[in-house]
């Protein structure tokens, strides 16, 4: 174990499409480590398997680490260049450095060339599988005479290499979320380190990597956990000391499933377009696996960095639940100021082609306030506030309040109208309230059976915002305007 060094994290992604949000937490959770150890954070992009490649996709990943405010000490940067001195932090500009590393093994007898077909392991996977036996490579290339080796290069055969795994006693390691670890060396396969296209494996570039860029705490998801043993032998191999590990637990449907494509969205950037904000998304998946044994549960980032522990990380996996999710987006929007929040939500009421201009800063800043406490995320802004762009349509048997009739509520519209018609007061919220309770007072008219059908006749809803407010934003005119077509639509006057 490295004691008394500079704590040196890294997040390690690989940019095969989308930055799951597990991932983004493991990128949070090295983060929080990094900053409250005063250590270094890099980013490692590990592209190796040149299959799974997606272009574009280590752009997509930088942005929203940066969004997130996940800053990095090393690594590649979105203006193409690379911070630090441990580069290149892109693993396909570093395979010169894997197949040195490769050789130094197979010169120390501890990784050997195998040159078995594709068809002679899928036969051996198969006779495995009908004997219900561990798949596993045999280690026929074990013991291939030197020049049988030579030959075969020299006649450039296809070929990989294999580290020569020890078939006897256990590998352990300490995990600092799992504790004791073991796992038995017989069931580890002498695995692939250099693919037959020269690449190494993620086993190889991973370790040669973590150890040459002087990582002191490997955090990652515990879907790694099976590698890590293997990764140790390699350490072994090499004669380094391993880093220490972490594995975190995995994410979980409500169901208790891993979480998954099919039962909604796992890509950070879906939920960023889908109107959550950065710092909420960042607080919610921080609590996916930690808690910090107090009630709290709204955290910034610098409050994560002081209180987030990874000791107290839990093993069992965590539940992904979006309601939560909403909840605390929500939270986040009520804190917001209205102006920022006006800022966030523009491209959500452009997207819907509101006449923006018409409304105007002040009637916009009005109507995001008057929905800023029910939003739980940016998206639920166009539709929540169509109204205020579009005349609404509606069901006229909506109009009726429930403990009143179509006659009432006809003959409320109809004061309400020639009420507005002829006031000259203030129209602002407080002056309509103001005027139209006094009326309601005075002609005893009852708050429900008249607010109720204005509330509707402005809106077009059974929940939204009081009509008051409502009124005042619409103006004097599109109020009354929207008062009558109720009429005409409830009493066909
Ligand atoms: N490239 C691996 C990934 O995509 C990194 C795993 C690790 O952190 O070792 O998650």
């Amino acid at each position: 174990m490295p004691k008394n060094k500079k704590v040196r994290v890294r997040f390690a992604p690989s940019p095969t499409g989308f930055l799951h949000v597990g991932s983004l937490r493991t990128a949070l959770y090295n983060f929080l480590f990094a900053r409250q150890k005063g250590g270094d954070f890099i980013l490692r992009i590990e592209d190796t398997d040149r299959t799974r490649l997606v272009d574009g996709a280590t752009e997509c990943l930088l942005k929203i680490l940066t969004t997130a405010g996940l800053d990095w000490d090393e690594g590649p940067m979105s203006n193409g260049k690379e911070k630090g001195k441990f580069g290149p932090y892109i693993q396909s500009e570093r395979t010169k450095i894997y197949k040195k590393y490769a050789e130094k093994l197979i010169e120390k007898g501890q990784a050997y060339h195998c040159f078995c077909s594709a068809e002679r392991l899928e036969k051996l996977r198969e006779t495995q599988q009908a004997n219900k036996l561990p798949t596993m490579y045999d280690g026929l290339c074990r013991s291939l005479d030197k020049s049988v080796i030579a030959k075969s290069l020299k006649e450039n055969q296809p070929h990989v290499i294999r580290l020569t795994v020890p078939k006897e006693g256990n590998t352990n390691f300490n995990d600092v979320v799992r504790g004791a670890v073991a796992f038995e060396n017989k069931l580890i396969d002498d695995q692939v380190l250099v693919k037959s296209d020269g690449f190494p494996t993620y086993h190889l570039a991973n370790v040669v990597d973590d150890h040459l860029m002087e990582i002191t705490d490997v955090i990652r998801g515990e879907e790694w956990l099976s590698s890590t043993p293997k990764h140790i032998l390699l350490y072994q191999a090499f004669g380094w000391t391993p880093p220490r590990f972490a594995h975190i637990p995995l994410l979980l449907n409500p169901d208790k499933s891993k979480l998954s494509k099919r039962q909604g969205d796992v890509a950070a950037e879906d939920y960023l377009k889908k109107g959550y904000l950065p710092e909420a998304l960042i607080n919610f998946v921080a609590l996916l696996g930690w808690n910090p044994g107090t009630e709290q549960e709204i955290f910034s980032l610098p409050e994560l960095i002081k209180y987030f522990d990874i000791t107290k990380v839990q093993k069992a996996g965590a539940v992904f639940n979006v309601e939560k999710l909403n909840w605390m987006n929500g939270e986040y929007i009520k804190k917001m100021a209205v102006d920022e929040l006006v800022k966030k939500c523009l491209p959500y009421l452009k997207d819907a082609n509101y006449d923006l201009d018409k409304i105007g800063k002040e009637k916009l800043e009005k109507i995001v306030r008057l929905e800023q406490e029910r939003m739980k995320k940016l998206t639920d802004l166009p539709l929540a506030v169509e109204f205020f762009f579009k005349e609404p349509q509606y069901d006229a048997k909506i109009l009726v309040w429930k403990k009143s009739d179509q006659e009432t509520i006809c003959n409320r519209l109809k004061i309400l109208i020639k009420f507005y018609d002829t006031f000259m007061g203030d129209w602002s919220e407080q002056g309509i309230e103001q005027a139209t309770l006094e009326l309601i007072e005075k002609e005893n008219l009852a708050n429900g059976p008249t607010l109720w059908p204005m509330r509707v006749a402005l809106s077009g809803r059974e929940a939204s915002p009081g009509p008051f407010a409502i009124a005042g934003i619409l103006g004097k005119g599109e109020t009354i305007k929207r008062l009558k077509i109720a009429l005409n639509l409830l009493c066909g006057k």
